[in-house]
């Protein structure tokens, strides 16, 4: 049973020619999950042959462009291929009112039924579930009101008695908040974003982004069993310098890189 994570967009606010603004795909029991859909995401689906129709979930972290500028090209492209099906898109409470006024100017452009489900930013919530997983929203801590996600996944039927469930939180973007590592206290998979190295924490904290160590000190906190640092500023030419620096304090780092999937194996009970 699939669980794995793939990267679409690795950078943050500003693309560069080898990374994109955020995005990631999470497959579940081949039930595809996107997370955040910065711009010319739906070309990346195509560069990664992942298939649109796939999805029937969107999770939107915040309303910053490098996050949301996507949307109204995958959407419309769902609606050029002939999608009829429902899209279900979870996010900030105006997002429905800017996507709806940018397809109002062109009002026969989008007739895919698209049904909004707006986060609550007064504590921690399940807003999602289904047979394969139930999606839990968590407020973080940035400039505008931006929300994290963790994704459980449930196991139905006697052959997965033997699993446990496997779990992912997603983090980005956020200000260095060690409260958060009990929403998602051993999580098998971290995505946390790393926009600075430490010696740019001065800018991290007045921009609200972490620095990839914090990143590797909240996976610390937690106990995640792996983490993926991302939405790395254009400043950095070579992510090694960040990636060095998250290892130091949690060895199970990895980098985020466009096209990569991250797969996570079942997990057996510890008595075994
Ligand atoms: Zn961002
Ligand atoms: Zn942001």
């Amino acid at each position: 049973m699939k669980f794995s994570l793939t990267i679409l967009g690795s950078s943050s606010a500003v693309p560069t020619a080898s990374r994109n603004t955020t995005a990631h795909v999470l497959n579940v029991h081949e039930r595809f999950f996107l997370i955040d859909c910065g711009e010319g995401t739906q070309m990346q689906f195509r560069r990664f042959r992942i298939r649109f129709g796939r999805v029937h979930q969107i999770f939107i972290s915040h309303l910053h462009s490098d996050h949301i500028l996507g949307l109204f090209g995958y959407l419309a492209t769902q609606t050029l291929i002939g999608r009829k099906k429902e899209i279900e898109i979870f996010g900030p409470p105006d997002l429905e009112k800017f996507v709806r006024n940018h397809f109002s100017l062109f009002p026969e452009s989008l007739l895919l039924p698209i049904v909004f489900h707006s986060l609550d930013q007064s504590g921690v919530f399940k807003i999602f579930e289904d047979k394969a997983v139930e999606v839990i929203s968590f407020p973080v801590k940035h400039r505008i009101p931006t929300w994290g996600f963790l994704f459980r996944e449930k196991l139905m039927g006697t052959n997965n008695l033997l699993n446990e469930p496997r779990t992912f939180a997603y983090c980005t973007d956020t200000i260095f908040d060690p409260g958060l590592a009990t929403v998602f206290a051993g999580c098998d998979l971290l995505y946390h974003e790393a926009t600075y190295g430490q010696k740019e924490l001065n800018r991290a904290v007045s921009t609200a982004h972490s620095t990839a160590r914090q990143a590797a000190e909240l996976a610390l906190l937690a106990g995640a069993k792996k983490l993926v640092i991302g939405h790395f500023s254009a400043r950095y030419k070579d992510i090694a310098i960040l990636l060095d620096e998250a290892r130091e304090i949690f060895p199970e780092t990895i980098e985020a890189t466009d096209g990569l999937t991250i797969d996570i194996p079942p997990r057996l009970p510890s008595k075994f």
